[in-house]
């Protein structure tokens, strides 16, 4: 398994790069563009290619590019999908200079559409915006299921999957502290967890983790992250997961409530558990 941490992308690719190096990290995330909306710089090639080479040298996991939370494929309004379309178009283009990096999105919030039609609007906005000239794999979240969001039950991101014209280009990142928020018993069922997973997605299209712990006890659909052990969850539930094989090789990144010091403890703890 490959472990990091979500980064700040201000200082730029390989300044990212090398700040993953520094918490012994072998994977990282960072945000496309501002979380909250806005226009993205270019990106500067040279930046991108010093980083390719950080990965290749250092051997890292494949890292992962999380899209802006106001991505919405599934807004009752006309104009929000629209710049979900654009965003995740441009996002694209962009992470071509970066193969090595995953493109993950939360699915959407069907704003009170139902069910059906936010998964069936995703599934558009995929088809919409993947080309078979583009590499980068796309990631479907885990969601915790707060207020309208699709894709807290594995059947509804199997329905979406089940829809893409191109699947070999579509996965899952599996949020630790959202399935359990939506109604997943990591803590206990961890087998009937990855069992359900394996039978409704398949675990063939697990490319990543995100590890949290959460604030809330399970089923409360909140999305509330906490540290490693601070949680509802304990660090038990982490320490069997990063030993698990059926997740050997995924990248595993933590979005945390931390500081820099406090991801390189968290790293350093599921290293250790790693190895047990
Ligand atoms: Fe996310
Ligand atoms: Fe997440
Ligand atoms: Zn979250």
């Amino acid at each position: 398994m490959y472990f990091g941490c979500h980064l700040s992308s201000a200082a730029g690719f390989a300044a990212m790069g090398r700040q993953a190096l520094a918490l012994q990290a072998d994977t990282f995330q960072f945000f496309t563009r501002n979380p909250r909306g806005g226009n993205a710089k270019a990106l500067d090639p040279a930046d991108c290619a010093a980083l390719r080479e950080i990965l290749k040298e250092n051997r890292f996991g494949p890292i992962v590019a999380h899209a802006p939370y106001t991505v919405n494929p599934c807004s009752a309004n006309p104009e929000i999908r629209d710049f979900a379309l654009r965003t995740m178009r441009d996002d694209l283009d962009r992470l071509s200079h970066l193969p090595e990096a995953y493109y993950n999105f939360h699915p959407g919030s069907h704003t009170g559409q139902g069910l059906q039609v936010g998964v069936a609007q995703i599934t558009a906005a995929l088809n919409a915006v993947l080309t078979p000239e583009q590499r980068t794999v796309v990631l479907l979240e885990t969601m915790a299921g707060k207020g309208t969001e699709v894709g807290s039950q594995f059947s509804q991101l199997r329905a979406i999957l089940d829809g893409v014209h191109m699947p070999e280009r579509v996965g899952v990142c599996l949020d630790t502290c959202h399935i359990y928020d939506a109604g997943y018993d990591l803590v206990n069922s961890l087998e009937d967890v990855l069992a359900s997973f394996d039978r409704e997605i398949g675990l063939d299209r697990l490319k990543a983790l995100h590890l949290n712990d959460s604030k809330n006890p399970m089923a409360s659909h909140k999305d509330r992250h906490e540290k490693l052990g601070c949680g509802s969850m304990g660090f038990a539930a982490f320490s069997a997961m990063v030993r698990h094989p059926a997740l050997g090789a995924l990248p595993a990144i933590l979005e945390t409530p931390n500081d820099l010091p406090g991801y390189a403890a968290e790293i350093a703890r599921l290293r250790d558990a790693n190895k047990l």
